[in-house]
């Protein structure tokens, strides 16, 4: 009986154990607003490496199954086709930007979402959620910008470029992300007030700032940021190192 109850006490803890690993999203910064988001499938957004001087990886170093592009503007665009070509990986964004890049593209394999529509990407739900500011591809129209939440019962908000919208309280009541990944430099965007400000309509868990000091024009200190949130209690914000992954549980529970 007790060699039972082992047995299954064995076969519960490495069960367990398994659940625990695949459930680990792992989550990188590449300066600016590229992230590579590691939810078992691998996925980058707005992978802008070529021309960002805090890149710590080349296009060439991508490993992703899908290549998320908020608009067209080069530093969201970035290095996309180029990964996607070397890949195989599917591209996600906005309807106009999609068409635009395969006609020009033959081979590309492309989802084009509009703002509210999702696509489901190797087994990852990829929404598209209002972004206020402007887009064009090689000086022609290429669709509104977008922000994206991407992932299944775990959930990060891109924001992509974008000022305050009301509409971060729908996407914050509706897609329920854990964590947010917030413009903080100003200029093009919101700033550190601005973006403090969103974060009490998201109400994520985690918010990351990105988008700052990667030009003159937009240079922001992350900790006034900090601290801007902190007074507001609306999140925690985790001022993310280049090249450093930060790991969380499916739960939503950060791990390092
Ligand atoms: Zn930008």
């Amino acid at each position: 009986m007790n060699h039972y109850f082992n047995q299954i006490e064995t076969i519960t803890f490495y069960s367990l154990n398994l659940l625990q690993f695949m459930a680990k999203i792992g989550l990188t910064w590449h300066g600016h607003a590229c992230f590579s988001i590691d939810m078992g499938t691998k996925i980058i957004v707005d992978p802008f490496l070529n021309g960002n001087p805090f890149a710590d990886i080349k296009p060439s170093d991508v490993k992703a199954d899908v290549v998320v592009v908020t608009h067209a503007h080069s530093d969201h665009l970035g290095d996309a086709i180029e990964i996607c070509k070397a890949n195989s990986a599917e591209l996600v964004t906005m309807v106009e930007l999609a068409w635009a890049l395969s006609e020009k593209n033959d081979w590309l394999k492309a989802h084009d979402i509009n703002i509210s529509g999702s696509t489901k990407v190797k087994g990852i739900k990829i929404s598209a959620v209002p972004a206020y500011h402007s887009s064009s591809y090689n000086g022609a129209y290429a669709g509104p910008p977008m922000g994206v939440v991407i992932g299944n019962n775990f959930r990060i908000y891109h924001a992509g470029d974008t000022g305050i919208v009301k509409d971060m309280e729908v996407v914050g009541d509706f897609y329920k992300p854990q964590v947010s990944l917030l413009p903080i430099g100003g200029h093009y965007t919101m700033g550190p007030e601005e973006a403090a400000y969103a974060t009490g309509m998201i109400r994520s868990k985690y918010t990351i700032p990105m988008h700052y000091n990667t030009f003159d024009l937009i240079k922001a200190d992350p900790m006034l940021f900090s601290r801007l949130v902190k007074e507001r209690g609306s999140s925690e914000v985790i001022v993310a190192q280049v090249g450093k992954e930060i790991t969380f549980d499916e739960s939503g529970k950060r791990l390092e």
